[in-house]
């Protein structure tokens, strides 16, 4: 970190600063220049609080170098991270497509759903059991119930389950679960995050709808600073003051990301769009942009979905999207298990 000193300042002010920032631990060097001075901080400034340096008079500029995000970051980590979900590996050249319905319904449906997206290729079943819903009155999912389903549909494809806890009441419920998603609404619930941190278990990071990449990479900090490693980051579109779609899908996201993160990074074509007819366009446009993988909303019957039927494909749709995927990813040197 750098602070750079008006020269205007007088010399117990700027003995006062050097004082305090020493007193946090830090060794200082100094650089004299015409107009102002530059003082270089040295040692673990992540707990410096720029912005309090920054509103002090003598102060012109505070910069950090570095960037405080240590261990999702790529400098210390080169290697690209990959999570092994049940022997399926996301992160480094492997690609995978998580699918399913928004909500789980009903026994019924989380099956059939389950089984058409193996049989398409799906590698994990996704499926809401404790919903975020805007409205208080909208269905809430099936909560404990939602999780005994997924499991049913677990034990009758093998396909690992994805599913989105919302509150740290539940976490007992959660423990046959494979990845815990933390829903972008909860992106920056950091009691949340220090949690799910502390359980062993991979952990699906879904963006905040008004949060950027560097707000991301934080949250992915809290998880890793408590020992959890096994983070994948997903980009589900933000708001912007477009209204054709349900958000804005910020694909660059992807290559942005993997400069400054070793953690693998997957799409959200659904939520990101909100219409079924850009899901597939939107997932092939991912694949090219160098994401590790897709979540996808499947829904077996879409017009009578408790939740995002606009947005969700039929199981044929999904079929088609998972050949066109299955088409492109060699070109951008991915390589799926199946
Ligand atoms: C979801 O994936 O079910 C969901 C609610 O997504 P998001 O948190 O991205 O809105
Ligand atoms: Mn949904």
């Amino acid at each position: 970190m750098i602070i750079v000193v008006k020269n205007s300042c007088d010399k117990s002010q700027f003995d006062n600063l050097i004082e305090w920032v020493k007193d946090l631990g830090l060794d200082v060097h100094t650089s004299r220049g015409e107009t102002s001075t530059v003082l270089g901080l040295v040692g673990d400034t992540s707990r410096v609080d720029m912005d309090l340096i920054g509103s002090l008079d003598i102060v012109e500029k505070v910069q950090r170098v570095q960037e405080s995000y240590k261990n999702a970051n790529r400098k210390f980590h080169p290697e690209d991270t990959i999570v092994d979900i049940c022997g399926h590996k996301v992160g480094g050249k492997n690609f995978q497509v998580i699918a399913g319905p928004c909500s789980v319904e009903s026994e019924s449906q989380i099956i059939e759903v389950a089984k058409a997206v193996k049989k398409s290729g799906a590698t994990m079943l996704r499926g809401g059991a404790f919903k975020p819903r805007t409205s208080p009155y909208a269905f809430q999912g099936l909560k404990g119930t939602g999780i005994e389903l997924l499991i049913k549909a677990k034990k009758e494809t093998g396909l690992p389950i994805v599913t989105e806890l919302l509150s740290v009441n539940d976490l007992d419920l959660f423990k046959d679960v494979d990845v815990i998603q933390i829903g972008a609404r909860n992106m920056q619930n950091f009691e949340l995050l220090k949690e799910v941190g502390k359980m062993g278990k991979p952990i699906l990071l879904k963006r905040g709808l008004a949060n950027t990449l560097q707000e991301l990479l934080m949250s992915a900090e809290y998880i890793l600073a408590e020992g959890n490693d096994q983070v994948i980051l997903c980009e589900r579109g933000i708001r912007t003051f477009e209204t054709m779609t349900r958000n804005t899908l910020d694909l660059s996201a992807v290559p942005a990301l993997k400069e400054k993160t070793h953690l693998p990074i997957i799409i959200d074509p659904s939520h990101s769009t909100g219409v079924n007819k850009f899901v597939t366009p939107m997932s092939l446009a991912s694949v090219g942009a160098g994401a590790d993988g897709l979540i996808v909303e499947v829904h077996n019957d879409p017009k009578k979905a408790l939740c995002d039927g606009a947005q969700s494909l039929n199981p044929e749709q999904f079929d088609t999207l998972m050949q066109k995927v299955r088409q492109m990813l060699p070109i951008v040197d991915r390589t799926y298990e199946k």
